[in-house]
């Protein structure tokens, strides 16, 4: 997985939002991405450089996958690396994520215009 890629998706996402606005905080969910929000918040750092959400807080909200398995049926959150690649419950190798891998910027939080606060 590509954490700066998925930072600059995080940054363009706030940027449309944002409209020229400074912002405070940005809250993303990420689906399926087993993130280290430290990694995030580092690449963030860098992606948002010199624009109005450099600032800003990132709070992210992580979609785990869930995994379906082909040879049983047994739909489950994948917790690490081998469930990704075999079913918990019959150790069968045809599995497949179905959860939908995007980045969504749930909420943005402006910050106050001075003077009017
Ligand atoms: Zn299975």
């Amino acid at each position: 997985m590509h954490e700066l890629g998925l930072c600059d998706a995080i940054v363009e996402a706030a940027l449309g939002r944002a409209g020229g606005r400074r912002v405070n905080a940005v809250r993303v969910r990420v689906g399926g991405h087993p993130v280290d929000p430290r990694v995030i918040d580092t690449g963030f750092r860098l992606a948002a450089a010199g624009t109005v959400v450099q600032d800003a807080t990132v709070e992210l909200v992580t979609v785990p996958y869930v995994m379906r398995c082909a040879g049983c049926g047994a739909e489950q959150e994948a917790r690490t690396a081998t469930d990704l690649l075999a079913c918990r419950s019959c150790g069968g190798m045809d599995v497949e994520s179905s959860t939908d891998e995007s980045v969504v910027v749930e909420s943005i939080t402006f910050e106050p215009v001075p003077g009017t606060a």
